[in-house]
């Protein structure tokens, strides 16, 4: 019987992910995926970031993961969403061509020195008592391992509907995983239904494009990797047109004939990414909706109408896309529809993405409740690093609210869990001012590097950055000037009696490097790159000051970790009702326990002198 340090289960974002990451920290991985050519596929939208989800990537990149690159590699339209605004909330975004993520993904994923690919599907899992131990294959081929990692997205039990009519699937083409879910149901695991939905793909060969307008990319994109320099496919612009009365009309007529409203779906949907049914209920005073006409690939003729998911049958799908300008004899290749799949709540998970009621058994993805690549992606690195982490002996490995928006959402998950489908928003970080895309790198990669998980390129490429924002630190604090000296150089600061660095200059918003290089002409053999990003840390860094001691309180809390097994109940002062709800969360640390709801300071104080006793 093959044996392995992880193993996998599932080749979708969240499992790639994991699967390299463990390979990069040196466990012997498998990865076991119903088809090799199902790696990377993207289910949905043919897009990679966004607000928050930019962040993620930018993150899973730092610490040397594989979304980045392969998003760069396969991008053809690039944009730096709220490029206006501040660098805290702007995203990186980027339109693939789906055709090369996925080609680029496999060549990532098969090339991975410690990393076997496995096709086949799996079919039970092995346990001793409450250890997981491997896995079953539908064709009785059983494979052993430390530890198991389970990412199996919209797979689980999936119900297609389109109208009226169901099947089962995992999503259009793919089988669902049915015995699998059975098995996990035997656990007594707790299991929810949620669902998620797809727009129609049209025939780019049958849009009127002459009469639509354009959006094209940016032109200097922002990558997603610390590694790209430069792009590699062509770049392509994409169209827009807009819903009207008709299309409303057609919609609002069909509602009962559409599976979510007619009835025939359980489970939530994502609020964030509305159907255009419940665009057309909820926002009924609206009478029109942006439509973005995305091209799926350079070389086919698949085009992706984002804002339009639909459960409608498919004849109605036909009659309200005809409705919508330039699109009156677009030809549907795939209907929309909508999927409905079983997931786990994830407050049954420890903030390493380990089930708390079995051991060595983790999850990641879609399966844990949330929805988007850049999610599960962020899900699968966590679960990957800490199973390869638990096999090799080695200890867990946490990230929190104060060094990534990747700890934001592990730790809303599994201590408050998810009532719809989980996305991340900038709004979501408290510590958003120093959670900046721009600066993930400076955040993660220290940590990739002290576990062993990055390139030596990677390596030698931060450190060669780190030094020149350091060096270039110096240079921006050795001197303070006047305002009479400021405003000589054309610098209009308040005339406050102040003596300022040019650092301190950068922290106006309306000063930019080259009026500080007037003060301080030497600052100009600063590389541009390195200007830019001091620029950005220097615009915040007031306020980071300010906010330091909540970040340094967090850390500490972060820090105090609270045993699995810790028992809540006899702790003199602590409510029943508190203490109950403490051991349904079982917060991996006192941070997380002081988001338990009902906390107050007097009863974590309790909780610390308890915790302390138990040292
Ligand atoms: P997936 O990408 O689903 O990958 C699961 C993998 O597990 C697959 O490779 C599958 O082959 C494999 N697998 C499953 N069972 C087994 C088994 N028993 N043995 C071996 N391998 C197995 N996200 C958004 O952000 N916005 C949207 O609007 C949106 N709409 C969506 C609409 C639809 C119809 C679907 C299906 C998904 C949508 N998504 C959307 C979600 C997005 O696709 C997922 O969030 C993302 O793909 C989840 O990644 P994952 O790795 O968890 O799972």
């Amino acid at each position: 019987m093959k044996h392995f340090d992880v193993l996998v289960i599932g080749g979708g974002h969240a499992g790639a992910e994991a699967a390299h990451a463990a390979a990069r920290m040196g466990a012997n991985t498998a990865l076991v995926t119903m088809t090799l050519s199902g790696i990377g596929v993207m289910s949905c939208n043919p897009a990679i970031g966004g607000l928050g989800k930019g962040h993620l990537v930018r993150e899973i990149d730092a610490m040397d993961g594989v979304m980045g690159k392969v998003a760069d590699k396969a991008g053809i339209q690039f944009r730096l969403l709220n490029r206006r605004k501040g660098p805290a909330v702007q995203g990186p975004r980027a339109q693939a061509d789906r055709e090369i993520y996925q080609r680029e993904m496999l060549a990532v994923i098969q090339s991975q020195l410690n990393l076997t690919v496995i096709e086949g599907e799996v079919v039970d899992l092995k346990m001793v008592g409450q250890r997981a131990t491997g896995v079953e294959l539908a064709d009785g081929t059983q494979i052993h391992s430390s530890t198991v990692v389970l990412t199996t997205g919209t797979f689980l039990r999936g119900i297609i509907h389109i109208g009226e009519e169901k099947r089962s699937g995992g999503r259009m083409g793919d089988k669902a995983s049915v015995r699998l879910a059975e098995r996990i149901d035997a656990f007594g695991l707790p299991l929810g239904r949620l669902k998620t939905g797809t727009p129609p793909r049209l025939d780019t060969r049958t849009i009127n494009w002459s009469i639509l307008d354009e959006q094209q990319g940016d032109e200097d994109p922002a990558f997603f990797s610390f590694e790209t320099a430069q792009l590699s496919a062509k770049q392509v612009a994409c169209g827009i047109t807009h819903t009207n009365e008709r299309t409303h009309e057609i919609i609002t007529k069909n509602l009962k004939r559409s599976a979510m409203y007619g009835g025939h779906i359980d489970g939530k949907g994502p609020r964030y990414c509305p159907s255009i049914e419940d665009k057309v209920v909820r926002f009924a005073d609206k009478t029109s909706h942006q439509v973005f006409l995305e091209p799926e690939s350079l070389s086919g003729n698949t085009v992706y109408p984002n804002g339009i998911s639909t459960s409608l049958p498919v004849d109605v799908q036909k009659d309200y896309i005809h409705s919508i300008v330039g699109l009156e004899d677009a030809v549907i290749l795939q209907p929309g529809y909508a999927i409905e799949y079983d997931y786990v709540d994830p407050r049954a998970l420890d903030a390493s993405l380990q089930l708390r009621a079995t051991t060595h058994l983790f999850l990641a993805g879609q399966i844990n409740g949330t929805t988007g690549y850049e999610e599960a992606a962020a899900q699968g690195l966590v679960a990957g690093i800490n199973a390869a982490c638990l096999a090799q002996g080695r200890e867990q490995v946490h990230f929190g609210r104060s060094n990534s928006y990747i700890g934001v959402m592990i730790d809303d998950l599994t201590t408050r869990g998810v009532t719809e489908p989980y996305r991340m928003f900038t709004s979501r970080a408290e510590f958003r001012l120093s959670l900046r895309a721009d600066n993930a790198d400076q955040r993660l990669t220290p940590m990739a590097i002290d576990l062993g998980m990055v390139s030596s390129k990677r390596q030698s490429l931060f450190e060669a950055k780190r030094d020149a924002l350091s060096a270039g630190y110096q240079a921006l604090t050795r001197k303070k000037y006047t305002p009479k000296h400021i405003s000589g150089a054309g610098i209009a600061v308040k005339e406050d009696g102040t003596r300022r660095t040019p650092y301190q200059l950068l922290a106006f918003p309306d000063v930019q490097f080259a009026d500080i290089v007037r003060v301080q002409p030497d600052l100009e053999g600063i590389e541009k790159k390195i200007q830019i990003q001091l620029g950005r840390d220097a615009l915040y860094a007031n306020y980071i000051d300010r906010q330091q001691k909540d970040i340094d309180r967090i850390q500490k809390d972060e820090a105090q970790l609270i045993p699995s097994g810790f028992v809540y109940s006899g702790i003199s002062g602590l409510s029943n009702e508190l203490t109950a709800k403490l051991e349904n969360a079982r917060p991996s640390n006192l941070a997380q326990a002081a988001r338990v709801e009902g906390m107050t300071p007097a009863a974590l104080a309790l909780l610390l002198a308890k915790l302390r006793q138990h040292k």
